[in-house]
């Protein structure tokens, strides 16, 4: 077994869409970023290459890089997921909590599970998607950014 964490930040932002597992949440506000900032999938991007000791998103799908211009982050996902597969490990388990005073995750968390487990070609008993908000505390409770932390469990095939 490997295990692996990930942290991603990302700041709200005017004209953006908001983006989180891979579903386009209704919301005055998006985040930014290269890609389309989807902070929770970047989060679980970075424990699954944590696992694998394979360094970090930023070295693997850099930002000054044009191919990775409004990226669909579930993609990126995927190829990770390759990688994780060529190297002989699946997902055990994975648990993921988003950071935001605003909006409301509840509605989304079903559809943010079903299309991150499609990615990780595990079964949606296997992804735990959690959110919580800082009480108004801190950058996340000013609603200037969304965080997401991410824990991965890998199983030898
Ligand atoms: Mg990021």
């Amino acid at each position: 077994m490997r295990i692996g964490s990930g942290f991603d930040v990302h700041r709200l932002a005017e004209d953006r869409e908001l983006i989180l597992g891979g579903v386009r949440i209704p919301f005055e506000k998006g985040l930014l970023g290269h890609s389309d900032a989807d902070v929770l999938v970047h989060a679980l991007i970075d424990a699954i290459l944590g696992a694998l000791c394979l360094g970090d998103i930023g070295q693997l799908f850099p930002d000054s890089d044009e191919a990775y211009r409004g990226a669909d982050s579930v993609k990126l996902l995927v190829s990770v997921v390759g990688l994780m597969e060529e190297r002989g490990f699946e997902i055990g388990n994975a648990d993921l909590t988003v950071i935001a005073e605003r909006p409301k995750m509840a509605p989304h968390i079903a559809a943010m599970r079903r299309n991150i487990a499609s990615a990780l070609n595990t079964a949606e008993e296997n992804v735990s998607v959690k959110a919580t908000t800082t009480e108004k505390l801190g950058f996340t409770g000013r609603e200037e950014g969304i965080a997401a932390f991410a824990s991965v469990l890998l199983t030898e095939i």
